[in-house]
């Protein structure tokens, strides 16, 4: 590992797992690239644990995430960071967009939402179909009330966001600057129901926390960047450079998920294979049969 004294301040980078199942060869390309990134630079390398969502997060996770980097080789600095040990915090910003009227209750069901998009098809989304605002217009007293009694998530309202930040970019080192455009997204969840906070607001929050100067992360979350760099002009928080990488993906052209079975790390890991080995494959382009890069 790279003493701190030699380290170079701009560069910081996180490899950002989520705990709610075993890691996989899709992951192990991914550290590996967020990893290479930083101590090509020099920088830091980060571990962020995403276990925002208690009833997927599991420890024997987290516990499996943490053999299977240094069975890999990859090192990182620090302590490693949880998000559960955040959730005062995210609740606390969540709490100023209530206050400042960017988040409106919503109390729509997965079941009349589904209703709802056969009804009136909207736009998909990288994060699905856009919500087509059925509670954006709700009346407040009314909502208030509810709000008291009901389940209920927290939407950002996507359009008096905007208003408020006006058009806005950000650099995307491998394809150029971009251009940000949250509508497509449309009014994304930033409290679930039944989770403290939401991915798009915890991460945006965290990797300004954590002095994140380079998102590396997989091209899947490309889209997403579009509604973290608006919750970066709302809250004042700096914007990083972004890096997403291509994905690993199968003989059908899926990317490798843990919901479909993709061969975890610890099966490979406790039958005895190299993980130093592998990781020098992957960093050549080597993969194994039936598997390449989207
Ligand atoms: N926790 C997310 C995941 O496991 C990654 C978040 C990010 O890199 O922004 O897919």
């Amino acid at each position: 590992m790279t003493s701190s004294a030699q380290l170079n301040p701009d560069v910081v980078v996180r490899f950002a797992p989520s705990p709610n199942g075993l890691l996989h060869l899709g992951h192990a390309y991914a550290a590996m690239v967020a990893h290479d990134f930083a101590r090509q630079r020099e920088g830091r390398f980060l571990l962020r644990i995403e276990d925002i969502d208690s009833g997927r997060s599991r420890s024997a996770f987290v516990a499996a995430i943490l053999e299977d980097l240094r069975w890999l080789g990859l090192h990182w600095d620090g302590e490693v960071i949880f998000q559960s040990e955040r959730l005062d915090s995210y609740a606390l910003v969540a709490d100023q967009l209530k206050a400042r009227g960017l988040l409106y209750p919503c109390f729509c069901s997965r079941a009349e939402l589904r209703q709802l998009l056969v009804d009136r098809p909207q736009p998909e989304s990288a994060d699905g179909p856009v919500y087509p605002g059925t509670c954006r217009h709700l009346d407040p007293e009314l909502a208030r009330k509810r709000v008291a009694t009901e389940p209920h998530s927290w939407r950002l309202d996507i359009a008096k966001a905007i208003a408020i930040t006006g058009p806005l970019q950000w650099m995307d080192e491998r394809h150029g600057p971009q251009a940000c455009h949250p509508e497509r997204l449309g009014d994304v969840i930033l409290v679930p129901k039944e989770m403290p906070v939401a991915y798009h607001l915890a991460v945006t929050l965290d990797d300004a926390r954590d002095g994140i100067s380079h998102v590396v992360r997989g091209d899947d979350l490309f889209a997403s960047t579009h509604i973290h760099r608006l919750l970066q002009a709302l809250l004042e928080l700096p914007t990083p450079v972004y890096f997403p990488h291509p994905l690993l993906c199968d003989d059908k052209g899926e990317k490798l998920s843990k919901s479909r079975d993709s061969a975890s790390l610890s099966v490979l890991r406790k039958g005895g294979q190299n993980g130093y080995g592998l990781l020098q494959d992957l960093r050549q382009g080597i993969f194994p049969v039936g598997i390449s890069l989207l």
